[in-house]
């Protein structure tokens, strides 16, 4: 049976896992899976549906692009094609990526494959599913927020997002432009290690992409721990978190310190501002970002022979609740006689948050949190609650608005078991750092 053949026949049998929005199997053939060559040949790889994949639909799981066809390939898509990875489809989200649980779609929910009475967690739950089920070797997902990392979290798997810059945006749908970045989604570390190497680098069409030396991570894995200089911030164990999430992270540190890497506690002061800046900021450039999809430019039009009502009817008729919902927002904060107060301020306690990191990283290499404060919840359970929905970010946005690199590696399983994940967290394009560590923790026994 060919790779493709095998692929379908599993995404069949997971078909209720509802990962995916579209297959590429029929176009897929014999003939190209023998073509394959290159780093990454014949991995099977799925890329979130807000990612461009030529000639493949390009929905972000929406009413407003159900029917798009994408007529180019991201950066980050192009770079896999050539290393001779095989793109077997797109992968389910939450409406233009806003969400944490991959329940905001117009494909349905998607399922977490360790229990489908719960969430995968989101946005990139289609991805995580994928690569948790077995379905696909790893997958494209983006992080704006958390959306990379809280999936791999609830799924048991490893999501790693990258440097702000050090992967082009080039191709991917834009939410939150200062914050997005292309993540990935993997079983083990050097999977993760080796699609960064293809993925990463500086691209022309993306001015935010960065010009810095790309290793090759799969070959730098291992570094004798003694070296390593670990920081827990204090902040990230605060109340909230469920108790097995804080015990299996504090097994992790204990192991490490018995290995010789070097300990200490550490603060982020603003940490408890992280998720109102986040909201605040993502949510602005959402409403900035979602104005081109108004039937014109871009979009289904919904006809109406008067001009403004057609507007009103497309975007009514094209976004869901939840997006709606950021638009709102981003459109309140944005506005006259509210900008200072809102957006304003929220960018100089940004500025307070990322200075907190780099002084924090003056004495240590890398931070060690918790992905999320919670395992995996259940379908349905916060759909009607946005703040409680917005909460699982709250150790994950910071990184985010401070552009630094993030992974997630899995640490065992809570008494229903559910997964639980660990973060970690490093300077800017120390990705080398947060693979090494993450090698580490992979070995130990749960
Ligand atoms: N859960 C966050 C949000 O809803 C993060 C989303 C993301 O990273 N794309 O905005």
């Amino acid at each position: 049976m060919t790779l493709v053949e095998d692929f379908q026949r599993s995404a069949d049998q997971h078909s209720a896992l509802n990962a995916f929005t579209y297959l590429a199997t029929d176009s897929l053939t014999q003939e190209t899976e023998t073509a394959l060559s290159g780093p990454l040949s014949g991995m099977l790889v799925g890329v979130k549906d807000n990612i461009a994949v030529r000639d493949m639909p390009l929905t972000c799981a929406s009413e407003i692009l159900r029917d798009y066809i994408s007529p180019y390939d991201a950066t980050a898509v192009s770079h896999l094609k050539e290393s001779g990875a095989l793109i077997v489809g797109k992968t389910n989200l939450d409406e233009f990526a806003m969400g944490s649980s991959s329940e905001f779609s117009i494909f349905g929910p998607v399922r977490n494959p360790v229990n489908p009475d719960y969430v995968a967690g989101g946005s990139s739950g289609g991805s995580t599913a994928a690569v948790a089920a077995g379905l696909v070797d790893v997958a494209l997902g983006t992080d704006t927020g958390g959306s990379v990392r809280q999936p791999a979290s609830y799924c048991g798997i490893v999501g790693l997002k990258p440097t702000y810059g050090r992967v082009s945006r080039y191709g991917l749908v834009a939410f939150a432009s200062s914050l997005d970045q292309i993540g990935i989604l993997s079983r083990n570390v050097t999977d993760a290690a080796r699609m960064l190497t293809v993925i990463a680098g500086a691209d022309p069409s993306d001015a935010t992409s960065v010009d810095h030396p790309v290793p090759s991570y799969a070959a730098k894995l291992e570094t004798d721990p003694e070296n390593l200089c670990v920081g827990v911030p204090q902040e990230y164990f605060a109340e909230g978190i469920q108790p097995e999430v804080k015990a299996h992270v504090d097994r992790i540190v204990d192991e490490l310190r018995s290995m010789g890497v070097k300990v200490k506690t550490v603060s982020i002061p603003h940490t408890p501002s992280a998720i109102a800046i986040y909201y605040i900021i993502s949510s602005a450039e959402a409403s900035s970002n979602l104005a081109r999809y108004d039937g014109v430019r871009y979009g289904s039009r919904q006809p109406n022979e008067d001009l403004q009502k057609m507007y009103t009817d497309t975007r009514e008729h094209g976004f869901g609740p939840e997006v709606k919902r950021r638009i709102m927002l981003g459109t309140y904060v944005l506005s006259a006689g509210y900008y200072e107060a809102y957006y304003g301020k929220a960018q100089k306690v940004r500025r307070l948050l990322k200075q907190n990191f780099d002084r924090v990283f003056q004495e240590v290499d890398a931070l060690i949190t918790p992905t999320a404060p919670t395992t995996a919840f259940r379908q349905g359970e916060k759909l009607d609650d946005p703040l409680a929905m917005y909460l699982n970010d709250i150790y994950t946005a910071s990184v985010n608005l401070a552009g630094l690199p993030a992974m997630s590696i899995p640490a065992g399983v809570d008494r229903k078991d559910l997964p639980i994940g660990c973060q970690l967290i490093a300077p800017p394009f120390e990705e080398e750092t947060i693979l090494q560590l993450g090698t580490i923790i992979e070995r130990l026994e749960w």
